[in-house]
């Protein structure tokens, strides 16, 4: 809940206007309280996670033909049924686990001093602060990722992710309830040692949860916006972690490929794309069809 009853009385704190997000910010919170603007992050979950899952079955549906080839693991087809089923499961565990974390986590969230008052951020210290998030998020669940394949982890915990060798947008949470719990940790980190606005957070929430979709969405679409951005792992970088399976000891970054690279654990990846470099080459000099991925490589490979 903002300290001010009235604009006026914002304006001459702030000595200044407000301007035309300030006011809409003010008119929108004024009297509602700090816990009930974080409880907004519960709906925005639950929006985004419906919704922009939607963009890629639909897309698959309407337009096959022409984005068949940026499919990851072409041979690999989920029916309206399995979609509606892994949605169905992760909100199982969004109603049970989820949802319930986000009530009772607002102490937190206030003792880390994540503020709903004006000023509002500015666009550079949004971005910076993103920045940092995703950098924090990355290499903590990193670590945390790399620990769940060993064999304790694995079993009782993430063979659940794994579920999908070849992943789904909906797929992207879909993971044991532990699982969903240890990494709301990285998540949290970010915010926690540097702590902004409101809005920054729910952006942080919102465009982490696109991230984690996008990257298991079985398409590698080159003109996605994060095609621009260094380090980038994206959804054929993540694929291979999920094509391997639980032997997989390559690709555990959530967001960016340099812990991977670091610490030596894409090897295996890097491997599989020179193959396919190799093999696409071969068949282009033969004058024979290629395919996109290094699902079609083991599959020509094989042959
Ligand atoms: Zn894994
Ligand atoms: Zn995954």
């Amino acid at each position: 809940m903002l300290p001010y009853t009235t604009i006026t009385a914002a304006e001459t704190a702030l000595n200044r206007p407000l301007t035309t997000l300030e006011t809409l910010w003010f008119n929108y919170t004024s009297t509602k309280s700090d816990y009930y603007l974080y409880c907004h992050n519960i709906l925005f979950l639950f929006l985004v996670f419906t919704l922009v899952p939607l963009f890629y079955i639909f897309t698959e549906v309407l337009f096959g033909r022409f984005v068949k080839g940026y499919k990851i693991q072409p041979k690999v087809k989920y029916s309206f049924g399995d979609n509606f089923k892994c949605y169905f499961d992760v909100m199982k565990v969004f109603v049970l686990v989820v949802g319930p974390l986000q009530l009772v986590s607002y102490p937190s969230v206030k003792m880390i001093g994540i503020r709903t008052s004006l000023p509002l951020p500015s666009l550079m210290e949004i971005t910076s602060q993103l920045f940092v998030y995703f950098l924090v998020e990355d290499y903590t669940n990193y670590w945390i990722h790399r620990f769940l394949h060993g064999k304790w982890g694995y079993e009782n915990i993430h063979k659940v992710h794994h579920e999908y060798s070849a992943p789904i947008g909906y797929a992207a949470p879909y993971a044991h309830w532990a699982e969903v719990l240890i990494l709301g940790i990285p998540s949290f980190l970010g915010p926690a040692m540097v702590p902004g606005h409101m809005i920054t957070f729910w952006l942080w929430i919102a465009l982490r949860q696109i991230e984690a979709i996008e990257t298991h969405s079985g398409y590698d679409f080159p003109w996605t916006f994060t095609k621009f951005i260094p380090f980038y792992g994206g959804a054929d970088y993540h694929d291979y972690h999920h094509y391997v399976g639980g032997q997989s000891q390559s690709n555990f970054a959530s967001v960016f490929t340099y812990c991977d690279y670091i610490y030596g654990t894409d090897k295996g990846y890097r491997y599989q794309k020179k193959v396919l470099q190799q093999l696409k080459d071969g068949l282009k000099s033969d004058g024979k069809q290629n395919g996109g991925s290094y699902a079609s490589a083991q599959d020509i490979k094989s042959e």
